[in-house]
């Protein structure tokens, strides 16, 4: 650590403090998120960036940072607005200083070299005296409300004793209804209803089967138990994207003999997504406020449909039970014919299950002449297995990111 050392970071400091000017030149290749681009790229020039020093399309600082503020204003608030009052001395709240609160908005949006200089300038800007405080701690959202309520009817439900249990959806208070669709229609507007067609593993113990198997031995009961989306005596169709996690989910930790096989849809299908919510907008995004509160709403709803089971109580998915319910015997919206979810055996895992509302006659061994959803066995796929402990020991871990 000579001098030349300390000469050049001095020279770096003077470099990045001559940079902190409105008119300071950034190019749209500097500029690595194209929402924020598409907010200021429409007073763009032509000119040299003062980063990369090319000659290209070129915004500046002061424009930049006006962008900047809108989306701090959308998140933040500050501490003078904000209602936070002295405890002993302390604020009652988390405060933020404007270049963190900028830092973070910026990261990843803009090239390195440019990303600390911004976010200084933004800074330089602000005159608020006492910092910013984050809308969501002072504030609830819509959503949180939202989730509370899901939360106490998650929990009567459980609670709830036999007698009082919801058979039908005609039965429930108008109230739990009304939170019911409202979580629904978020699902809706943010995308959760989709189509698709997975080709479906599922697995049984070996005992009593007979080969070759055919669709109806492999397929849904005729009238299964009360499981994490269904209640007792449907006959629905429970399947895995993967031949390891069917096998896991029927074995349980248990050794057992098992057949199995792979199921593929007669047509696409219209199902829910609680595997996985999309990916979340770029803030700089219009109206990627409500939807990231949304989508991070809709993710802990999802969790709360494919939590591990941690108790005995036999009432542990009646919560999901009801909500799948409400979903599939509501005539307002079109109902889904699935549901895509974790596996609550791997709540951080990839493996992914998924309930299709196929009974055991439309469990096919060859594609049938009418247009109703069928689920078709691949009788290629067909296997017999004597341990599910030694299978599983010797099958290729699946990678989980
Ligand atoms: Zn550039």
């Amino acid at each position: 650590m000579g001098t030349d050392y300390h000469s050049a970071l001095e020279e770096f400091e003077a470099m990045q403090d001559s940079l902190k000017r409105p008119d300071t030149a950034v190019c749209v290749l500097c500029i690595l998120d194209t929402a924020l681009w598409r907010r200021v790229g429409s007073d763009a020039v032509h000119g040299t960036c003062s980063f990369c020093n090319q000659e290209n399309t070129c915004t500046t600082f002061d424009e930049l940072a006006d962008v900047v503020d809108s989306v701090v204003n959308e998140w933040y608030t500050t501490v003078s607005e904000s209602g936070a009052y002295h405890d002993d001395g302390e604020l009652n709240v988390t405060t933020h200083d404007i270049n963190d609160v900028a830092y973070d908005i910026l990261n990843e949006a803009i090239q390195p070299d440019a990303h600390a200089v911004l976010s200084d300038y933004v800074a330089s800007r602000d005159s608020t005296d006492y910092g910013w405080v984050q809308n969501a701690d002072i504030w609830a959202t819509i959503y949180d409300f939202t989730k509370g309520a899901w939360k106490n009817l998650s929990r009567d439900l459980k609670d709830g004793d036999e007698s009082k249990d919801l058979r039908t959806v005609a039965t429930l208070s108008s109230e739990t209804t009304g939170l019911l669709a409202e979580i629904r229609d978020v699902a809706l507007l943010q995308g959760l209803f989709k189509v698709s067609s997975p080709a479906l593993w599922r697995c049984r113990s070996r005992e009593g089967l007979t080969f070759p198997l055919i669709a109806k031995q492999l397929g849904s009961p005729p009238s299964g138990a009360a499981n994490r989306m269904t209640t007792e005596g449907q006959s629905v169709f429970y399947g895995s994207v993967g031949l390891e996690c069917a096998v896991k989910e029927i074995s349980q930790g248990r050794d057992i003999s098992f057949a199995a096989g792979k199921f593929v849809p007669s047509r696409e299908l219209y199902y829910f997504d609680v595997y996985a919510t999309p990916e979340r907008p770029s803030v700089f995004e219009i109206d990627s406020h409500d939807r990231i509160q949304a989508l991070d709403f809709l993710d802990s709803f999802s969790k709360t449909l494919s939590e591990p089971r941690t108790d005995d109580s036999p009432r542990h998915y009646i919560p999901s039970q009801v909500f799948i319910k409400f979903l599939r015997e509501n005539s307002e919206t079109p109902q889904p014919e699935a549901i895509r979810f974790k596996s609550s055996l791997d709540p951080d895992g990839n493996d992914e299950n998924w309930v299709v509302f196929v009974d055991r006659e439309h469990c096919v061994d060859h594609p049938a002449e009418d247009s109703d959803l069928h689920l078709i066995l691949d009788s290629a796929s067909t296997q017999e297995h004597p341990s599910s402990r030694t299978f599983l020991s010797q099958a290729p871990s699946t990678p989980s990111t």
